[in-house]
């Protein structure tokens, strides 16, 4: 465990968890411990950052913005490629170190850094394809356009479960985009936020562009609140939970900057009658035991058609059985620990309001009697109107509702506040194509025959309603953080008007 820490450096105590410009800094916002979630010790103990620490850092931001707009597009993206190369290095370090500090499965904490990796590719090739249509103008000799320029400094602020990942689709996209990075990890997870900074530093040293990536590890309501009101920030981006989504959001609206926000989930599969029923166990079972039920797009909700129910429900439940719980480093582990000890809590808090509002708890249901954070992934039969069933409980429980039409399935799903993921097993064509129509699923996310999590970064991520509108990483996304001019230009001799006015 130790050589993982050490990999990165991560010995002082307390390990800085400030770095502006490429300098690190012991933060004056107090220290957090950082504990091991699947055996409750102590990893780390960091410091966070203050006002003083977090004044800097957007300084640092806001004049490495004054340069970084002006060096062209595809020369950014060479930092960008070196970033991509240096994380290709050191990704089994930097994937066991997601492990250590969150808990979820090794092979699930090199995949956060493939990701990484992947973005970072994506932006690359984007550094020369950031393209603005020429429009035909309606007047004589004129030419019109649209071109995207940078648009400044942007504050991101994570969450605990993709502690790397969600920043560097953030921070490989903006800085293509002419933007410097102001990174607010979550406060459970410094750790891996320090490590990928350092990387950065090593990639950045000495060529004058230190101030693009500032790191300042710090609580939501001191250095969250503070990005959220500064208006050198023009665009935050902010992950977390639809609570926190509910505070940034108007708060960033009400001095005009923009927001990215990717909020809660609460996510379904629909499976119909027709569907192949291998496939669909496998995917339910990634889909709601990986990362131990902590991602946005995990599970929660399994439609399963009542002619098919309870086999369906026996079958899973023998796959649950096969799932080795213990030590997310482990070989052959499938499902670490939950993070915290009060999400262990949460959990079997929403179970017991579960039972109250009439659910079976047929699989699990318990949290394991060993040091750590873990608990047995959990299956509840349900009505589908337990008030329960409208809330995002971030542990491993899946609710099994039955349904007799796809109709009757579509309204289930559709009928909570969140709109993150969903998807359906059909091998119906007709099924599958009512499912993705407009009157189907209203999610940003809609699969066929895969499960709910597990996006690649080519596709543009985020949900609807609840879970904020965002959309991050690919397609046209990085369109969020650049600002769009509209250009016309008058190469003739006269000066006719649009819409064909007279003018004296
Ligand atoms: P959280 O909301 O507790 O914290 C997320 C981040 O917001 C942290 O960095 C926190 O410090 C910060 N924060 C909290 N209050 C703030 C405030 N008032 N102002 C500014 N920042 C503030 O979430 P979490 O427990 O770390 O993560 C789990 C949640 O994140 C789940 O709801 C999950 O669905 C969601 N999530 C969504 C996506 C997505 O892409 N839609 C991805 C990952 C996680």
């Amino acid at each position: 465990m130790n050589e993982i820490l050490e990999a990165f450096g991560l010995t002082d105590d307390p390990v800085p968890g400030v770095c502006v410009a490429g300098e690190w800094r012991q933060g004056s916002g107090g220290i957090v411990e950082i504990p091991n979630p699947a055996t409750g010790e102590v990893l780390a103990r960091v410091s966070l950052a203050g006002r003083d620490d977090y004044e800097a850092a957007v300084s640092s931001s806001v004049e490495a913005f004054l340069r970084w707009r002006t060096l062209p597009a595809p020369q950014r993206g060479e930092y960008v490629r070196r970033l991509g190369n240096a994380l290709r290095e050191r990704k089994e370090e930097l994937g066991a170190l997601v492990s250590l500090e969150v808990g979820k499965i090794l092979p699930e904490g090199l995949g956060e850094v493939q990701e990484m990796i992947d973005i970072c590719d994506f932006a690359v090739g984007l550094s020369r394809q950031l393209y603005g249509k020429t429009m035909a103008s309606e007047r004589p000799n004129h030419r019109m356009y649209e071109q995207w320029h940078p648009l400044g400094p942007v504050g991101v602020i994570t969450a605990f479960n993709f502690p790397v990942a969600v920043w560097s689709w953030n921070a490989a996209i903006a800085a293509v985009c002419g933007d410097p990075i102001l990174w607010k990890p979550s406060e459970r997870t410094p750790l891996t936020a320090v490590a990928v900074t350092k990387i950065c530093n090593e990639v950045m040293a000495g060529s004058g562009y230190e101030g693009v990536f500032n790191l300042v590890a710090g609580t939501g309501d001191v250095v969250g609140e503070a990005m959220v009101d500064d208006r050198r920030l023009p665009l935050i981006s902010a992950t977390g939970s639809t609570r926190m989504g509910k505070i940034v959001g108007p708060k960033v609206a009400a001095r005009m900057g923009r927001t990215i926000l990717e909020l809660g989930g609460n996510n379904a599969i629909i499976v119909m009658d027709d569907a192949d029923l291998e496939l669909a166990i496998r995917a339910v079972l990634f889909a709601a035991v990986g990362t131990a039920g902590q991602r946005c797009t995990t599970l929660r909700r399994l439609l399963v058609h009542r002619a098919i129910a309870d086999k369906f429900v026996d079958r899973l439940k023998d796959a649950y059985s096969q799932v080795r719980i213990g030590d997310p480093l482990d070989d052959g582990t499938l499902m670490g620990p939950l993070v915290s000890q009060a999400a262990v809590d949460q959990m079997m808090q929403a179970l017991e309001a579960a039972r109250d509002q009439g659910a079976q708890v047929v699989y699990g249901g318990k949290a394991l009697d060993r040091p750590g954070y873990f608990v047995e992934p959990t299956i509840a039969r349900i009505g589908k109107d337990a008030p329960i069933v409208q809330e995002e409980t971030f542990a491993p429980i899946l609710w099994v509702i039955e349904f007799d039409t796809l109709e009757e399935a579509i309204e289930i799903q559709n009928g909570v506040s969140q709109g993150l993921s969903s998807a359906i097993f059909t091998q119906s064509l007709k099924n599958a194509e009512k499912f993705l129509s407009a009157t189907g699923s209203d999610c940003g996310i809609a699969n066929v025959n895969i499960g709910t999590s597990g996006a690649e970064i080519g596709g543009a991520f985020g949900g609807e309603k609840d879970t904020g509108g965002g959309r991050e990483a690919g397609s046209d996304s990085w369109k969020a953080y650049m600002r769009r001019q509209t250009t016309t230009i008058n190469w003739g001799d006269d000066l006719p008007l649009a819409q064909g006015i007279e003018f004296g």
